[in-house]
């Protein structure tokens, strides 16, 4: 049992694939684990539902966890509601056209939701924060890149005068790298949970069940995750 073992862990959980994998990876490697999930008003209700889902799910399946899986907090982050009705300027209009951003997209989404975790980790005793963020298939939100949080990691220390590590275990993977990582943690049992039960839908479709998943099957993270789970389904013939 190494040093990492011996730290408690808050994992930004949204009921998706990667954060789901994400809560896997710290259930495996730390000796206790909570989560923390925000409501924003922007998303759909099917991904508190799947949180909850999930959450039991692991407990069940996956007895060697369940001891270590403590507390879920949900934040209400309605106010990013008034963000994102904020309107742009014009150079602003062009500027998000240009990038291919949602007119709705709250810039730094990720640095408050990080900053909220911190709060919540120094209050229960947590010194690692864990999040699905992911350079390799870039969403082209820079929030997400390797280098903002580690400069959030040191201001998060330097700021609450406690170590806060933040830990991204899906940062260099691509999709079909995250269904592997899923199956060397939790086998079958556990790919089948997360393909069944996480939902990443922008839409929030969760009636239609494909190989990869539910999803409407044709907005950007469904076609993400299909093409990532096509290729860990289905390897190359050797
Ligand atoms: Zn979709």
């Amino acid at each position: 049992m190494g040093e990492a073992m011996e730290r408690k862990a808050l994992v930004l959980f949204s009921g998706g694939q990667d954060s789901a994998t994400c809560l896997a990876w710290a259930l495996d490697r730390y000796a206790y684990v909570e989560t923390i999930g925000f409501h924003s008003g922007q998303r759909h209700a099917v991904d508190l539902e799947c949180r909850q889902v999930v959450l039991d799910r692991l407990k069940v399946q996956f007895p060697a966890w369940a001891s270590r899986l403590g507390s879920d907090h949900m934040l209400d982050l309605a106010l990013l509601g008034q963000i994102s009705d904020t309107a742009l300027t014009q150079d602003q209009e062009i500027a998000f056209k240009a990038s291919d951003l949602p007119p709705t997209f709250v810039p730094g989404r990720n640095l408050l939701f990080f900053t909220f975790a911190s709060a919540i980790a120094y209050r229960r005793g947590l010194t690692v924060l864990v999040g699905g963020m992911c350079e390799t298939d870039y969403s082209g939100y820079p929030d997400c890149r390797d280098n903002t949080l580690k400069a959030m990691q040191l201001a998060m220390s330097l700021g609450l005068d406690a170590p806060m590590l933040v830990e991204t275990p899906l940062m260099w993977l691509d999709k079909a790298q995250t269904w592997e990582l899923a199956e060397r943690l939790g086998g079958a049992a556990l790919v089948e949970m997360i393909r069944t039960e996480t939902h990443t839908c922008y839409l929030g479709d969760h009636t239609h069940l494909h190989r990869w998943g539910y999803g409407c099957g044709h907005c950007p993270a469904c076609e993400l995750r299909r093409n990532g789970y096509e290729a860990y389904a289905q390897p190359e013939a050797a």
